[in-house]
């Protein structure tokens, strides 16, 4: 028997909500286990954690949380409590930085027609993942220590060779693991930006190396308006930090919100899987909240554990999800519908017994 633990991190806002969600499914799975147990470890984290204790992300937690096998993460900060300097707290980005956790992971899957704000796209007509640099890019020079200065403030985009030849290289894995088109399709701004063009060539030297996975390139303004004229047409989306942070909301529209876009954000010995939205405190504690992206981003993370009863299981949640989905009537208000976190959530747990 193995145990795999698991550090939970509910958070702030709704994240306790969908975290309760996430791991009512993670029961059901482990229910029907032979090979594996879940060991929970619970922390407190996020702007509540920094109300009480002074810290959003305290050293035992984070060296609790990256002593487990994963990382579950609801969502944290809220727009209230501020560093003193008036910048949000965002203890899930010091997460990726101080787990190097390089690989954002952003599924786009449209499950319902009636989901997307687009006209004529029907269930997996999108489906794209887009693979987003969490280490550097725009964000790297974020906790520098500043001069105060009056007149200016900047940020620099930072591309190393280390980093985008890893990035591509995760990119072009994921290609050649998915059922989808075998391409990565780079996105930059390598006709304007001295560290666009160098990400540019990193990414063709590693394209060299996966002959079976097509390479392509966009430039990012480019690409915002290729995306809503035929997304089908993508299958791996690789891009630096911040336009990563950009599309992949951008994207989360396209397929029917954040309630539905799950993610995870892995490095080499660490991995956090996530909702890919935040704490949404304008719906917390109402039984509103989408409780879908926290379900899937469980499923990347059996996934994600690589072992054959974990993997199954994963894809068992993936059609449950979509089993309830293609049913218009099953809709969450964020969809446009009437049922609760609660309800949403019963659902996919009876309907997940049966792929189970
Ligand atoms: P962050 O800055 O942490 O990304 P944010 O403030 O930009 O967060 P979210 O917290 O993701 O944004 O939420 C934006 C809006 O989307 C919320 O106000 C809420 O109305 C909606 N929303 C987000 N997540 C969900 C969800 N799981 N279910 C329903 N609606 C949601």
């Amino acid at each position: 028997m193995k145990e795999l633990s698991i550090a939970v991190l509910a958070g702030d806002g709704i994240g306790p909500e969908v975290m309760a969600s996430g791991l009512e499914i993670l029961s059901v799975v482990e229910a029907g286990l032979s090979d594996v147990r879940f060991s929970l470890r619970h922390f407190s984290v996020g702007a509540g954690e920094y109300l009480k204790n002074g810290d959003p992300l305290p050293p035992a937690t984070l060296g609790g949380a990256a002593a487990c096998d994963a990382i579950l993460l609801g969502a944290m900060g809220l727009p209230e409590v501020r560093w003193p300097g008036g910048l949000e707290m965002t203890p899930q980005i010091d997460l990726r930085e101080k787990l190097d956790l390089y690989n954002g992971v952003r599924p786009i899957h449209l499950y319902h027609e009636t989901h997307s704000p687009l006209k004529g796209y029907g269930a997996g007509d999108i489906d794209f993942v887009i693979v987003r640099e969490n280490t550097e890019g725009l964000f790297s020079d974020r906790l520098k220590s500043r001069q105060p200065d009056a007149d200016s403030e900047s940020d620099s985009l930072r591309i190393t060779r280390r980093g985008a030849e890893r990035i591509a290289r995760a990119a072009f894995e994921l290609a050649r693991k998915r059922d989808g088109r075998r391409k990565v399709t780079l996105a930059d701004k390598a006709n304007v930006l001295p560290s666009m063009a160098f990400f540019r060539n990193v990414f063709d030297s590693v394209a060299g190396a996966f002959a079976d996975v097509e390479a392509d390139h966009a430039y990012i303004d480019a690409l915002a308006v290729h995306l809503l004229q035929r997304p089908e047409q993508f299958d791996v989306i690789v891009t630096e930090n911040m336009f990563g942070d950009i599309l992949s909301d951008l994207c989360a529209g396209l397929i029917g919100g954040m309630g539905l876009a799950p993610s995870a954000d892995i490095g080499d010995r660490h991995a956090v899987f996530q909702p890919a939205h935040g704490t949404a405190p304008d719906i917390a504690g109402q039984n509103c909240a989408n409780p879908v992206a926290m379900v899937l981003s469980v499923a990347m993370m059996l996934d994600w554990f690589d072992i054959p009863e974990t993997r199954r299981a994963a894809a068992a949640i993936g059609q449950a999800v979509a089993a309830v989905l293609a049913d218009p009537a099953h809709r969450t208000g964020d969809l446009g519908g009437s049922l609760g976190t609660r309800e949403m959530t019963d659902l996919i747990t009876q309907t997940l017994s049966n792929h189970l």
